[in-house]
């Protein structure tokens, strides 16, 4: 990588970042494309996202990604968000649009471009069952109602937050689609499972090998597809999807297509998800493995 006056600074702002593959996807990408780009990582304390924010401005700078803990506070420093984001309250992507500070949300339609171009699931139409009420599952259960599917469960571990999530959602789809809340305890026992054509893990369960099964998929129908968000291992859930012959994606197709959408804000070009996907893997210790 050669850094000249010229060169267009773009960068992730979050806390902590110190396992983010984002920077790792972005750079290879600029490599293979010889774009005079750099990702950076940018360790943003959260008393310090108005700075920060400004500093884009001030720095000249085409665009960043936002993470956890900022994806929802950064809205109040952009000029314009798109209503996507709007949508699902948080952002994840800032483009810097002649000093205008413009708002993104690509996790959503990374999640559906996964869903529809790996795992060739059609979520139109489906009954869905929702696992989580964190930033993630915010912005999938968004995206999932606008494309049309026919109910969503969802089921938290903290009840409040599922509520709050379930209200959002009624408040902005008004009556899209029936969306009901389960409670945590009765995940396993709920006999309406057996209907279900999607089930989405959106918690963070599943990153640490010792993170329990939170789901017991013997009820499951055949066929139900099973999406884990976690990208980072192998998860159990898939495991035991596996086990039961039931078609299942973990995470990983959704950072490179959610990766690949911010790519494409910043430069105006196609991302090379392939050159993406393989920066991810080495960054994991995949090889040629995948999940
Ligand atoms: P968050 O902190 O906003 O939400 C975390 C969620 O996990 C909450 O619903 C919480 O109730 C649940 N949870 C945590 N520990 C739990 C436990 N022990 N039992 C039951 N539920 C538990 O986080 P987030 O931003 O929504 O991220 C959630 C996961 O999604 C993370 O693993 C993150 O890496 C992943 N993620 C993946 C992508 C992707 O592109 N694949 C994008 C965003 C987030």
């Amino acid at each position: 990588m050669k850094i000249g006056g010229k060169t267009k600074i773009v960068g992730i702002f979050g806390y902590p970042l110190a396992h983010s593959l984002s920077p790792h996807l972005h750079n290879a990408a600029f490599a293979l494309l010889e774009l005079d780009f750099v990702y950076l990582p940018f360790w943003v304390e959260p008393e310090d996202l108005d700075l920060a924010a400004r500093a884009i401005k001030s720095l000249n700078m085409v665009g960043v990604n936002v993470t956890i803990p900022h994806k929802e506070e950064i809205i109040a420093y952009l000029d314009e968000v798109t209503p996507e984001a709007r949508m699902m309250g948080a952002v994840n992507t800032v483009l810097n649009r002649k000093g205008r500070l413009i708002g993104y949300n690509t996790d959503g339609q990374g999640f559906i471009d996964s869903l529809n171009k790996e795992g060739r699931f059609d979520p139109r139409g489906k009954r869905v069952m929702l696992l989580g009420a964190g930033g993630a599952a915010r912005a999938i259960s968004s995206v999932l109602i606008r494309q049309g599917i026919a109910s969503l469960i969802i089921v938290n571990r903290t009840q409040r937050r599922g509520e709050e999530l379930a209200h959002h959602l009624k408040r902005i789809f008004k009556n899209r689609c029936p969306i009901d809340l389960l409670e945590f305890n009765q995940r396993s026992f709920w006999g309406g499972v057996r209907e279900i054509n999607l089930f989405v893990n959106a918690t963070s369960v599943g990153m640490h090998a010792e993170d329990h099964l939170l789901t017991n998929l013997d009820l499951f129908s055949p066929g139900t597809f099973v999406y884990d968000v976690v990208y980072n291992r192998k998860t159990e859930l898939l495991e035991a999807a596996e086990e039961q012959d039931l078609p299942c994606l973990g995470g990983l197709g959704m950072l490179i297509h959610q990766a690949a959408l911010s790519f494409e804000i910043w430069t105006h070009g196609k991302a090379p998800l392939q050159k993406m996907r393989e920066a991810a893997e080495k960054e994991l210790g995949m090889g040629k493995r995948g999940i």
